[in-house]
């Protein structure tokens, strides 16, 4: 990974944000509020008014059990989230978009996982923090936030400390980051696209630029830059994903233009350049190779020439 530039450390809270809710029952009334989603979903930009309650389930297949595919350790994220001890990952099943790329596929989109209740999940929490683990990464739980944050409740009763990582596919409504506003302490949303063709194309959402945008500023007046502590580790702010797509470069840069321009050169700035042709992208033609060399140093370059001053860019891959 080449850093963009060094992270810095900056005053900090003390303690997550979802402890200042607890104490005062603000937890309580999220909760209820976010379990209201379960009659008539409104998650994610979908909307699809379904009730989950009597069976009913929207695009993400997500009914009213909460279902999980994994919990671990993990080395592999931003160096401020996974730090030293890693980051307590929770793989949420499901997933309310369908990019035809999608590196998770066996859980998000064929759902694997099992079901199980929030108290289930407050335990996986506990024991993600016993670990050693310098946080909670959910990973992509827009449409189990009503059951996650029930879960974080009970988790908090056992002694959770841990600050809250939400990591999304930045396609979430205003009423969900409505929900997590004081209880997440990072976000880590994707930023996919910027323009509309390739977001129907690859993702089945044409409205994703929008909607993502829209989120990510929401994002962003919550939680603000990225703080971390003397360790260098996350504690509160924002990293903003992006994946490079091979012949996508246009939708790359306007990506980085809305970053610059509509939020900030000085955010952090994740810059993925991993792609891999896998799942379903072989049927494009045009996505069925890695990211050229040529590709690679013109993103970088743009990086440099929008003036980006933190993040991170992965390493050319072979
Ligand atoms: S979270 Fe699922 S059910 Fe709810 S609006 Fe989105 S796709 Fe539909």
């Amino acid at each position: 990974m080449r850093a963009i530039s060094k992270v810095t450390s900056d005053r900090l809270p003390e303690i997550p944000g979802y402890l200042k809710l607890d104490g005062s029952g603000g937890l309580e009334d999220r909760i209820r509020e976010a379990h209201k989603h379960l009659s008539r979903c409104r998650l994610c930009p979908r909307y699809c008014h379904v009730n989950r309650l009597s069976g009913q389930s929207g695009y993400c297949a997500a009914a009213d059990r909460l279902r999980v595919y994994k919990y671990k350790q993990h080395a592999g994220e931003e160096p401020p989230v996974s730090g030293t001890r890693g980051s307590g990952i929770i793989f949420f099943s499901g997933c309310t978009l369908g990019c035809c790329f999608c590196q998770n596929f066996p859980f998000s989109h064929n759902r694997l996982g099992r079901d199980i209740s929030p108290q289930t999940l407050a335990g996986m929490m506990v024991v993600l923090q016993e670990q050693g683990c310098h946080n909670l990464n959910w990973v992509t739980p827009t449409q189990f936030i009503p059951q996650a944050l029930e879960a974080l409740k009970g988790a908090v009763q056992m002694g959770l400390r841990l600050p809250i990582v939400y990591n999304t596919n930045g396609y979430d409504s205003p009423e969900a980051l409505a929900l997590l506003d004081g209880v997440v302490d990072i976000y880590l949303p994707d930023l996919k696209y910027a323009l509309a063709g390739p977001a129907k194309n690859y993702s089945g959402r044409k409205d994703y630029p929008a909607a993502s945008q829209r989120a990510l500023k929401e994002m962003f007046r919550q939680v603000g830059f990225l703080q971390t502590d003397e360790n260098g580790i996350a504690v509160k702010g924002m990293i903003v994903r992006h994946l490079v797509l091979p012949g996508q470069l246009e939708n790359t840069f306007e990506v980085l233009r809305f970053l610059a321009e509509e939020i900030s050169t000085q955010i952090h700035l994740s810059l993925l350049t991993q792609y891999l042709p896998i799942w379903d992208a072989r049927r494009f033609r045009e996505l069925n190779r890695r990211i050229s060399p040529q590709e690679y140093e013109t993103v970088y370059q743009w990086v440099e020439d929008f003036g980006f001053v933190n993040g991170w860019v992965q390493d050319y891959f072979d």
